[in-house]
């Protein structure tokens, strides 16, 4: 018998579409709710990381792992998290894991950040990832992270979120200036080095009775050191123990006349840590053991102790092999593993039709993307994610109804990308990108789908209860 035109042929499902019921559409509205102020409250590692352990927690996930647990939570640093929770078969049968990163591109400050010039003060900074430096300059920023004190005490700061908190901002030439600037390339017009953020104007009140010399110069940068001591009891030395970032202010917000994007910053990757992390608590009889993992430091190669290079998840699962499965070999649960490594695509953008390949590009509001492989030129770099892994995901996400795509970054050797996922297929599991498609990656204001966020919880909680 012939197949029908509409069995032979594909064609991908518009989420809108798939979810116009009025229930659906209530849960894509509540979903969306959900994610905007998680993504308003967490815009650092270590806010997500601290965030989602106390959510664990809530749920009944524990520090502390036992023959007896059934779900554990082993974070890294403050900014790492591991959540696992056990399955019905043992860990010989492998598990599923979906890993996601906490890190976003964003304007470190530097070590020594702290000047005056021209009766301003000002503070140094070293970008965090790729960004597209003039994005981030004249507009409203927020200052966020941790001082640790010479005792040990951890200091957390969060400067220009609440609607009364001043706000910081890096500024940028004037038109009328900029005659010799307009006439550069991009990539040499905006420099690292004039990335400085605004910090105070107001000079420090010098007493001559107090022997003050009143003409003294930096007495702006003292007075923003006296402010901060007020406000968070630290002293300039105390910036060299630091990790300060500064991040768009302000909360995350719907898009569109009708309502029906997200705009935030972000949305790489925290659409989707939030979507493991709904999935996770969303499906709570699993087969296989389900594991979650944040990384950090992906943006940036995923280097260090809290990166997917690290030994962090090996060191874990260890324990977890010694807790739920011993004398289980710790190879052959890495060989039985299954993992998403969730990560956005970049959706088809109306005014650069002209960087993608319309076949096998992401739409917005047609579901998560896979892709196969990453990497750039020829796929150097690439995770390769193996046809046989794929048709099994095709069939259960078929099965569960979710709408999904198949895509990858951009035209061949326009550019490119990396993610985790070849830091787990060295273990042999079997591993592919797969996440929703963002407007303005990387920029202060990343741009999401409703149905997209939606249908990619769905798609990962099918995946975890496989
Ligand atoms: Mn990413
Ligand atoms: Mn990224």
């Amino acid at each position: 018998m012939s197949k029908k035109k509409s069995e032979l042929e594909y064609s991908a499902r518009n989420c809108w579409d798939v979810y116009a019921s009025t229930a659906d559409r209530k849960a894509v509205d509540a979903r969306a709710e959900a994610y905007v102020r998680f993504l308003s409250t967490c815009k650092t590692e270590r806010e997500t990381v601290e965030h989602l352990l106390d959510a664990a927690k809530r749920s009944g996930f524990s520090e502390t792992l036992s023959p007896k647990s059934k779900a554990y939570a082993k974070a890294q640093r403050g900014k790492t998290l591991l959540l696992a929770r056990r399955g019905k078969r043992p860990l010989s049968e492998g598990f599923r894991l979906i890993g996601a990163h906490v890190d976003t591109p964003r304007i470190d400050l530097k070590q020594h950040p702290l000047y005056e010039d021209s009766d301003l003060g000002l503070m140094k900074t070293h970008y965090y990832g790729g960004i597209r430096k003039y994005q981030w300059m004249a507009r409203e920023l927020a200052l966020h992270g941790v001082v640790v004190k010479k005792d040990g005490t951890l200091v957390n700061i969060v400067v220009g979120e609440a609607p009364s908190d001043p706000v910081l901002t890096i500024t940028d030439l004037l038109p009328h200036l900029a005659q010799k600037q307009v006439e550069q390339k991009v990539g040499d017009a905006f420099d690292a080095e004039k990335l400085n953020a605004v910090v105070g104007h107001e000079p420090a009140i010098n007493k001559k009775d107090a022997g003050d010399d009143t003409k003294a110069k930096g007495r702006v940068k003292r007075r923003v050191l006296e402010l901060l001591h007020a406000r968070y009891g630290i002293t300039e030395a105390d910036l060299f123990s630091a990790e300060l970032q500064l991040v768009p202010a302000g909360p995350a917000r719907s898009v569109g006349l009708d309502g029906s994007m997200i705009g935030g910053y972000g949305h790489d990757d925290r659409s989707c840590v939030f979507a493991a992390f709904e999935a996770l608590m969303e499906e709570k009889t699993p087969e296989h053991t389900q594991l979650v993992l944040f990384w950090d430091k992906e943006e940036i190669g995923s280097e260090g102790a809290t990166g997917a290079q690290s030994l962090f998840f090996e060191y874990a699962l260890e324990e977890i092999i010694e807790a739920w499965s011993p004398g289980t070999r710790l190879s052959q649960v890495f060989e039985r593993g299954m993992a998403i490594s969730a990560d956005v695509n970049a959706a088809v953008d109306p005014d650069h039709l002209d960087v993608f390949e319309k076949m096998n590009a992401a739409y917005m509001g047609y579901g998560p993307c896979f892709n196969k492989f990453t990497g750039h030129r020829g796929k150097v770099g690439a995770n390769d994610a193996h046809p046989e892994f794929i048709a099994f995901l095709r069939n259960i996400l078929d099965e569960a109804g979710v709408p999904w795509q198949m895509a990858e970054l951009g035209k061949v050797d326009l550019g490119g990308g990396g993610t985790v996922a070849k830091f787990l297929a060295v273990y042999g599991m079997d591993v592919i990108d797969m996440g929703p498609a963002v407007l303005s990656m990387h920029s202060p204001f990343e741009v999401l789908s409703k149905v997209d966020m939606h249908a990619t919880v769905m798609a990962f909680r099918a995946f975890l209860k496989s």
